[in-house]
């Protein structure tokens, strides 16, 4: 793929993947991860013939991948060196960021769920961390218990290769309740940013109407999940409390950021005596703290409408770059849009991922000071 260092779309050496999805090929690659006990729980409770993927997003559907980048027998995103050929030698990626969805932070038991959460994280440090320098991950927690998610934040950090913590969008309750706080107050004080990626763990309906037949109506309510959620965090005081703390909306779509800042700046107008710890408007407060990642952009004129959003939203530094690789969504190798003036390019794809990810600003000055 030639790059056009006049036109936006160029992908430059230092390009930054924030959404990498690599996929468990089967439960058996994480036995090892288990203690003694837990070993017997997945023969006893016959664990390991379970595919314990979320199904939100169905990885073994042929459909949950790029139909070019398929490959037959294999769960999509399952191979390093697929993911090497098909998106970060083209994109020539600098840091790639994994953010591996797994059935554990879906589960009912707190104990199964730190367990296996536990076991990914090993297993993405060793399989895929340890195998490409260019490659990042975040966290993946057991968000159905903070204590026990607190506990998994501070054993991965120590590898600075972590950069984020990682959450589902839809689990148990709203993101901004309190119990949750520990989460956030932990994510802060190690400079971690907390990143919500669509899916659900289907305690409640995902769309507020209620069950829906179809995947179709699944993913196309995802968005709606990302405004009820946001709304949450900031209404609770979650950016009040944690005044350093970065939200990453992980594949939520862009387009309804407008509408969404105009409906809760007016509204916090009128009713903010309810919630006297916003202070500011939402508008202001989500500059500050929130960022999404682009694929899929859900806009047919991807550079107009990312213009249009820079204008509305009163900022450029909130876009980053994301493949999403392999989801069949996303847009394969014109992940950025051609026609994005260069500085915005250079923005979306570098400079803010680099503001955000604070570990890898780190590595990018030891770098050079090295
Ligand atoms: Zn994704």
């Amino acid at each position: 793929m030639d790059h056009d260092p006049q036109d936006g779309s160029v992908l430059r050496a230092d390009l930054i993947d924030c959404d990498l999805h690599p996929a468990v090929p089967a439960t058996s690659v994480l036995v090892r991860y288990l203690d003694s006990y837990w070993r017997e729980m997945n023969s006893v409770r016959a664990l390991d013939r379970l595919n314990l993927a979320l199904t939100s997003y169905p990885q073994n559907a042929p459909l949950a991948c790029r139909p070019d980048w398929a490959i037959s027998g294999e769960k999509p995103g399952a191979s390093l060196n697929a993911m090497q050929a098909h998106v970060l030698a083209p994109f020539k990626t600098r840091f790639g960021i994994l953010n591996c969805l797994h059935g554990a932070q879906a589960m009912h038991s707190e104990d199964m769920a730190a367990v296996f959460c536990r076991a990914v994280n090993m297993w993405v440090r060793d399989e895929w961390l340890a195998r490409d320098a260019r490659l990042r991950a975040s966290i993946v927690i057991p968000a159905q218990n903070p204590e026990m998610a607190v506990d998994e934040i501070e054993r991965c950090a120590t590898d600075r290769r972590f950069v984020q913590v990682l959450m589902l969008l839809m689990g148990e309750t709203t993101l901004g309740r309190r119990h949750l706080w520990p989460i956030y107050r932990t994510a802060e004080r190690l400079g971690l940013p907390v990143g919500i990626h669509a899916g659900s763990a289907y305690r409640f309906a995902p769309t507020s109407a209620g069950w829906p037949s179809y995947f179709l109506e699944d993913y196309v309510a995802q968005s709606a999940g990302f405004e009820n959620q946001l709304q949450s965090l900031i209404s609770e005081g979650v950016f009040a409390k944690f005044p350093d703390l970065k939200v990453v909306l992980i594949e939520s779509g862009l387009t309804w950021l407008s509408g969404f800042i105009w409906r809760a700046d007016k509204t916090w107008r009128g009713v903010r005596v309810e919630v006297p710890w916003v202070t500011r408007q939402p508008s202001e407060i989500i500059r500050q703290h929130v960022r999404l990642t682009v694929q899929p952009i859900d806009a047919a004129d991807g550079a107009e409408a990312l213009q249009r959003l820079v204008d509305h939203v009163g900022s450029d530094e909130l876009f980053l770059f994301s493949s999403d690789y392999p989801h069949w969504q996303f847009d394969g190798h014109e992940a950025l849009p051609s026609g994005l003036p260069a500085t915005l390019a250079r923005k979306i794809g570098t400079d803010n991922p680099l503001a955000t990810y604070g570990r890898l600003a780190e590595t990018i000055e030891e770098e050079a000071a090295a």
